[in-house]
């Protein structure tokens, strides 16, 4: 059965591929992709957004334009630099134009037979909007980050309203409406995991086991898991800001509490200036309160500044498409905000083209390599 939602969109499936520094196993992964959507009707779009990259990515994308067939567009959206994982995903969303959308790591270990198995139930049940692949054993995970990563789901939850599911990530088939809806919210701080509960829509969970990764290692050590935790944190709960606030209440009603029996036993007993290892520790641990309050208060304030400073997503420095479409410019590109404006459907082009001739030169020159191609 066909969808019939979004049925004007030029492509019946598009598959975004976010890729760092792993052209390997793009090498082995992107003709499997091929290969998948090959077997869809109509046409098919896959983007590779290039997350900064610094090994031989464009050598494989290019290869990979040679064999590309007509039905499928293949795509290769360059950022300027690495932005990270959630805005490489946020460009390729911003790109894709198919009446299913699905995101895939580049590495391999997101299956292929699972995606298959989110499209035949999507295409049957027109009620389920978002299939979620759902981790289901992760062995490799250290005790040590199943209990932080407990913790931290627990604290971003808001089960009244949305639920932010364990071990659901970016593996993911959605329509086209709630691609436009995840594009229609303007923050810079892109915590997906949250954005994707947070837009709703009838979402339903698949538990898949995550492939070996085809080549190369993860790109996510302790350290930026713990950085994305914190801005899912900050963009999802104001609990740590409420907590603190609770803290200093506690604090205080235990000073108080101490400064009467202080009172009383000054009066009772008189004062020999005795105490003073437990004034030292008490000013030490309020202190340590205190540090510990900022740096939360700090964190959120953080966020904000990043937030005001309305700084673009990412930049694209080059896009390539082999319907021969491609373009070259150092431009200022899709925000949050341009993403609001086409979903009015009024197409506000936010490209700020701020190259020089040189890069006309290489607009050219990628304009004759897709010629090329025609
Ligand atoms: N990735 C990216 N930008 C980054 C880090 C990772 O586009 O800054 C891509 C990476 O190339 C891969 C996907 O995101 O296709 C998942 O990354 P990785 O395999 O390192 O994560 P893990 O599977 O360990 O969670
Ligand atoms: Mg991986």
């Amino acid at each position: 059965m066909i969808d019939v939602d979004n049925d004007k969109s030029p492509f019946y499936m598009t598959i975004i591929l976010p890729v760092f520094n792993d052209a390997e196993a793009l090498r082995q992964f992107l003709p499997q992709v091929m290969a998948f959507v090959a077997g869809l009707p109509n046409r098919q779009q896959i983007i590779v957004v290039d997350d900064g990259s610094r090994d031989h990515l464009r050598e494989v994308f290019d290869a990979s334009l040679v064999t590309c067939p007509q039905q499928i567009q293949l795509q290769l959206i360059r950022l300027s630099r690495n932005f990270g994982k959630e805005s490489a995903l946020s460009a390729g969303l911003a790109h894709a134009s198919g009446q299913y959308v699905a995101m895939l790591d580049a590495d391999g270990q997101h299956p292929l037979s699972v995606l298959q198995q989110m499209l035949v139930m999507m295409q049957q049940q027109p009620s389920i909007d978002m299939i979620a692949g759902i981790q289901a054993n992760r062995p490799h995970e250290s005790a040590v980050v199943k209990t932080f990563k407990s913790s931290f789901y627990h604290l971003i939850q808001d089960t009244r309203r949305y639920e932010i599911r364990p071990n659901a990530g970016d593996f993911r088939l959605m329509r086209q409406k709630v691609v436009q809806a995840l594009l229609s919210l303007p923050e810079r701080q892109r915590f997906m995991k949250g954005l994707y509960a947070w837009v709703g829509f009838e979402t339903v969970y698949l538990p898949f086991t995550a492939q070996i990764r085809g080549s190369g290692e993860s790109k996510f050590n302790f350290g930026s898991l713990f950085e994305l935790a914190l801005v899912g944190i900050t963009s999802f709960s104001q609990r740590p800001l409420r907590l603190i606030s609770r803290m200093g209440f506690i604090v205080s009603l235990l000073a108080f509490i101490y400064g009467c029996y202080i009172v009383i036993e000054t009066l009772l007993i008189g004062n020999d200036v005795a105490g003073w290892a437990t004034v030292v520790a008490g000013i030490m641990f309020s202190t340590g309160i205190q540090l510990v309050c900022i740096g939360v208060i700090g964190e959120y304030i953080g966020r904000l500044y990043e937030e005001v400073k309305q700084r673009p997503l990412y930049l694209i420095t080059e896009s390539v498409n082999s319907d021969h479409v491609a373009f070259n410019q150092n431009s200022i590109n899709q925000t949050g905000i341009d993403a609001q404006a086409s979903i009015n459907n009024q197409a506000i082009s936010n490209h700020q083209d701020i190259s020089d001739s040189q890069d006309t030169k290489e607009t050219k020159a990628v304009i004759n390599i897709n010629e090329h191609f025609q």
